[in-house]
């Protein structure tokens, strides 16, 4: 363990000893215990009212049976949860995910970086995450609506437009979302904000589907601008090719770069040419296929089984935009090596700790996830905007405020690692600006 100061320290050893199964929760934490370091030894108060302790303690965790019927007619059960980390800016916002990996661990170190994440956007919204261990993967729509349906049955009594507000994230899209409202709707009577990328016939924001690829993006733009480059003419490499992976490409694109990888879960594609965000977008969210089959749209690609691969082939700029962990020590040294010369995090903590030492001692460019895909949720905190004015904004309005916001990210984490002597550190700089906010607001509001 690096921590020196003595009461991150012992914060840290205790959490460690109570949540030693938690490994992908004790990561996240022990990443933003490092960055605040300077920050306890400049405020001593933080000590004495506990601060850290609360910060790393969720508010509530609520779990539950999910049983559902199959298209045979077999009764199967699913684990749901909802982590309400922390409400101190707002109400607790975060995605559900859906993915047979889902655990507690997962979900506490995603509703811990989504504290720090929201504080960041500057807009109203408190932290959370949920999900299940469903796997959306090969079921029919029937399927999909069934469990969505027995899952917002438990889920509705604990959720509300004041209290928490789930969104999407892996494995739940729009298709998702509209199952789980329809069934809150039907249950409460009520026909209000409480998710977001609704879709847009009943309150949905535009730009909502877009808005963590292109916010990705916006932050990279910027990080590059700050040292005299841009993406024109960059050759960009993209993991995933889920949401987030899509608009990636597609605003990279439009940035002046050339996308020439793209993957999913079995493999990687390599397009010399330039990867169409369109064919992907038909081949993941229409066909819902593998990623291999853009061989038949474009036979001069390159398809190679196995997804690691991919941070071996040659780029100047690096998006992991998959899932956590995805980008470990040798697929870092391989993109250094090639001159990759930024990185920018669209998935959550997709770079191993190691991975991000190799990325720091090389001096290149390192955006992390808390900063540089906080565009979705930004929109999402947008999208409550909208529903309690009952007002829809349009796709320039919320792309233009998109922009502003990520813009304003990357300012306040360039500036928060300057005025804590780690000039350059945009992992440090995001830890305490997104951190501060929380802090004060948890210290004004008495022990609770
Ligand atoms: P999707 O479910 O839409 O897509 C996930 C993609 O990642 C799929 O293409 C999936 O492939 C692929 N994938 C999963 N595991 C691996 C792996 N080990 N190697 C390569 N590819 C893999 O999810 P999202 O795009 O919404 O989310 C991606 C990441 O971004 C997650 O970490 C999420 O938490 C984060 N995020 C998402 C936001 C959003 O607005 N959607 C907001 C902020 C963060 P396959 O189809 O084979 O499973």
């Amino acid at each position: 363990m690096a921590l020196k100061n003595a009461y991150l320290k012992g914060v840290y050893e205790q959490l460690s000893a109570k949540s030693a199964h938690e490994p992908e929760f004790l990561q996240a934490v022990l990443e933003v215990l490092e960055s605040l370091e300077p920050v306890v030894e400049r405020r001593p108060e933080l000590e004495k009212l506990g601060i850290i302790e609360r910060l790393v303690e969720p508010e509530r965790i609520i779990q539950f049976r999910v049983p559902w019927v199959d298209d045979s007619g077999k009764v199967q059960v699913n684990r749901g949860y909802r982590i309400e980390f922390n409400s101190a800016i707002g109400p607790y916002k975060g995605g559900l995910r859906l993915h047979p990996s889902v655990n507690l661990s997962i979900l506490k170190f995603l509703g811990f970086e989504q504290v720090l994440k929201n504080s960041l956007t500057t807009l109203p919204m408190g932290g959370g995450k949920g999900g299940s261990d469903f796997d959306p993967k090969g079921k029919s729509d029937a399927e999909v609506m069934r469990f969505c349906q027995s899952f917002m049955t438990e889920l509705c009594r604990h959720i509300g437009q004041f209290t928490d507000v789930p969104a999407g994230d892996i494995g739940v899209g729009g298709r998702e979302i509209g199952y789980l409202f329809g069934q809150y709707k039907r249950i409460r009577n009520e026909f209000t904000g409480v998710l977001t990328g609704k879709g847009l016939t009943y309150g949905g924001s535009l730009t909502r589907t877009e808005a963590t690829g292109y916010g990705v993006c916006y932050f990279t733009k910027e990080m590059l601008a700050a040292k005299g480059e841009s993406f024109q003419d960059k050759r960009v490499v993209i993991s995933g090719s889920g949401n987030v992976a899509i608009y990636a490409n597609q605003k990279a694109t439009q940035l002046g770069g050339k996308v020439v990888a793209m993957s999913d879960s079995n493999g990687y594609i390599v397009d010399e040419a330039g990867i169409d965000f369109k064919v992907i977008k038909e081949i993941k969210e229409v066909k819902r296929d593998r990623i291999k089959t853009y061989l038949n749209y474009v036979p001069s690609a390159k398809y190679v089984e196995g997804c690691k691969g991919i941070w071996s082939v040659k780029c100047d700029v690096a998006l992991p935009c998959a899932t956590q962990n995805e980008l470990d020590e040798e697929g870092a040294k391989a993109l250094v090596a090639n001159g990759c010369i930024a990185v920018a995090e669209g998935a959550n903590m997709p770079s191993t700790p190691e991975a991000v030492a190799v990325f720091q001692a090389a001096g290149i460019l390192f955006a992390p996830a808390k900063a540089a895909n906080a565009g979705g949720v930004a929109v999402s905190g947008l999208e409550m905007s909208q529903n309690s004015l009952r007002l829809s904004w349009s796709f320039e309005e919320v792309d233009e405020r998109l922009h502003n916001i990520m813009v304003n990210i990357y300012n306040a984490a360039a500036s928060a690692a300057k005025e804590y002597g780690m000039e350059g550190n945009l992992v440090a700089g995001a830890n305490i600006a997104g951190f501060l906010k929380v802090a004060d607001a948890m210290i004004a509001q008495g022990i609770v």
